[in-house]
């Protein structure tokens, strides 16, 4: 008897394994045609000045609306775009997207604030991000270059290949910005803050999310803030859903703040409101 439930568990974990695999097939088969059918979207996250308050910046974030599903996660597709290199199609239509909505903010007047696109690893490694042709379309557009920031993660910054450093100088020569995203949660190496001469840090939510006084997070989030001041880089805390997280941040130095405390990211047409208006009080 225990042979035989033994053999039915395994079926049934057979069967569940089975769903998963057609599932993640049939997601990454969906993903081939998202860009064509314009089911992609760029939803835009406010960054505030904590010494102030107001809107400094914007992450833009992508959201793929699909037809059955609805919008599914970039942590649920990224990886299959990075997999079958659509995400090169991807960061590119960002990218492009990103850059036409700056031009339009700034033909309303909203010109001095920054907005983050994130840039996969993938991108950088191969041919497929062309950055003569980026920063060709900064310079056709009319856009500062300062107002781009590229957001990588460190492991970005741990690839020796010289195309990956090539690229990323010549955005740090052009003037485009360049921030490091998850910051504390990869391999942190100090060197490369140095040598890419990084713009901002942005602290990874989980060193946020449970923030108090006197706590290892607490000390950790200065120790990070401190060094990054020295070396003359700015500070982002993600991630911030509390009052007291962010009046803790902004008491031991922190430049900015993201999460929903301010605001969850929002479709273009919503960010404008938010510029025009500013930010509920909160
Ligand atoms: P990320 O770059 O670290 O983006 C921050 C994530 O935290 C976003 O998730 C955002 O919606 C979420 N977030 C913001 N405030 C809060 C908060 O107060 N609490 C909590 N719990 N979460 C908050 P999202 O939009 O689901 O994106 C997840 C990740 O997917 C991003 O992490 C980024 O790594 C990747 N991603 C998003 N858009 C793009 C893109 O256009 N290209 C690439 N390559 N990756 C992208
Ligand atoms: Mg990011
Ligand atoms: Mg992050
Ligand atoms: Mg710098």
């Amino acid at each position: 008897a225990a042979k035989d439930a033994g053999r039915s568990q395994f079926r049934f974990y057979d069967i569940k394994m089975h769903e998963a695999v057609r599932e993640r097939w049939q997601l990454s088969r969906d993903l081939l045609g998202a860009l064509e059918k314009g089911q992609f979207e760029l939803h835009y996250q406010p960054v505030i000045d904590l010494a102030t308050g107001r809107i400094a910046k914007a992450e833009a974030l992508i959201r793929w609306r699909h037809p059955e599903r609805g919008f599914v996660s970039p942590a649920q597709f990224i990886p299959f775009a990075e997999d079958n290199g659509i995400i090169i199609g991807i960061g590119n239509w960002v990218f492009d997207e990103a850059t036409r909505q700056l031009m339009a903010w700034r033909d309303m007047g909203f010109e001095d604030f920054n907005v983050g696109i994130n840039v996969s690893p993938v991108q950088l490694r191969g041919e497929g991000l062309d950055h003569r042709q980026w920063l060709q379309r900064l310079q056709d557009l009319g856009l500062p270059p300062g107002q781009l920031v590229v957001e990588l993660t460190e492991r970005v910054l741990m690839d020796v290949a010289p195309i990956v450093t090539e690229k990323l100088l010549a955005f740090r020569d052009a003037g485009v910005q360049v921030a490091l995203d998850d910051f504390g949660t990869g391999y942190s190496s100090l060197s490369y803050l140095k040598k890419f001469d990084i713009d901002y840090l942005k602290i990874d939510q989980s060193f946020v999310r449970n923030l108090a006084e006197g706590s290892e997070d607490m000390a950790l989030c200065e120790a990070m803030i401190m060094m990054a001041h020295k070396l003359g880089l700015q500070v982002i805390a993600e991630g911030v859903e509390l009052a007291h997280q962010r009046d803790l941040l902004k008491g031991i130095g922190c430049d900015f703040g993201q999460g929903y405390l301010f605001s969850k990211p929002v479709p273009a047409a919503a960010f404008t409101e938010l510029l025009k208006s500013g930010l509920p009080a909160n």
